[in-house]
């Protein structure tokens, strides 16, 4: 049976650790140190590290962990700096087989955040619910910024994750969900699941506990950013921008402008 739990990192990051007996796979080392602490600590052997995106706080502890685990594997976009580092490139369609967890992934390219940026889905996941490892492209009441990306692209790759079933549970790489959920309530006053989901967080916030993984189905009921074809959404990022907004592309592009300044 697999375990998948998390590894604090920097200010807010979320380094994903997915064990099963005494091996483990690790998902965007942005540090070696956290993961080297807890490798130690539950006697784990490092066997594979995932990665979604060439960003620093994804990326950065690859090297100093493959000078302990040579033999690990690291599956990554065919991006600077990881084909120097070893990685084996994965790309749209591509699965990664992980024999240790008795997984197998696929990789969803999700082009937005960085235009390297991929995803790993496992469709039979953990108690029949399916597994998305997304980085930095949805989070929990928002999605990344768009550093390299266009609207048009991001669009489409959230577009992608909320095709997946909604009992998807959402890894995402940052501890972001309250205050993305105060653009949410601002966007969107009058949605009752927010607020529900809105006293939860702030909850589990005060006792220092991490909101995520959250699911797709709760990201297509709070989350802005997958509901740009609502007219409650639509309506108030008009409003905002000052201009008729006549697509959800429109829409969306609006939103992630708005959010940039909020
Ligand atoms: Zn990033």
């Amino acid at each position: 049976m697999v375990n998948i739990s998390l590894i604090p990192a920097f200010q807010d990051n979320y380094i994903w650790l997915l064990t099963n007996n005494n091996q483990a796979v690790v998902v965007d080392p942005g540090q070696a140190a956290p993961v080297e602490q807890v490798l130690a600590e539950r006697e784990l052997t490092l066997t594979s590290i995932l990665i979604t995106h060439h960003h620093h706080d994804h990326t950065g502890g690859v090297k100093a962990l493959l000078a302990n685990w040579p033999h690990a594997k690291v599956y990554a976009p065919a991006n600077k700096p990881l084909p120097a580092l070893g990685a084996i490139a994965v790309n749209d369609g591509d699965k990664v087989t992980l024999p240790e967890l008795g997984m197998e992934f696929e990789v969803m390219a999700v082009p937005g955040h960085t235009l390297d940026h991929i995803a790993y889905i496992e469709p039979n996941g953990v108690a029949g619910e399916p597994l998305l490892f997304c980085g930095d492209t949805l989070f929990s009441g928002g999605c990344g910024r768009l550093f390299e990306g266009t609207p048009e692209q991001m669009h489409r790759s959230l577009t992608r994750f909320a095709a997946l079933p909604d009992n998807t549970r959402v890894y995402c790489a940052h501890e972001y969900t309250q205050s993305n959920l105060a653009f949410c309530h601002a966007v969107e006053p009058n949605n009752a699941e927010l607020q529900k989901y809105l006293q939860k967080v702030a909850k589990l916030r005060q006792q220092g506990i991490p909101t995520v993984p959250s699911s797709i189905g709760q990201e297509k009921a709070i989350n802005v950013f997958l509901r740009t074809h609502l007219d409650s959404v639509r309506a108030s990022t008009e409003a905002h921008a000052g201009a008729e907004l006549d697509e959800y592309i429109k829409v969306f592009a609006a939103l992630r402008r708005w959010k940039d300044d909020f």
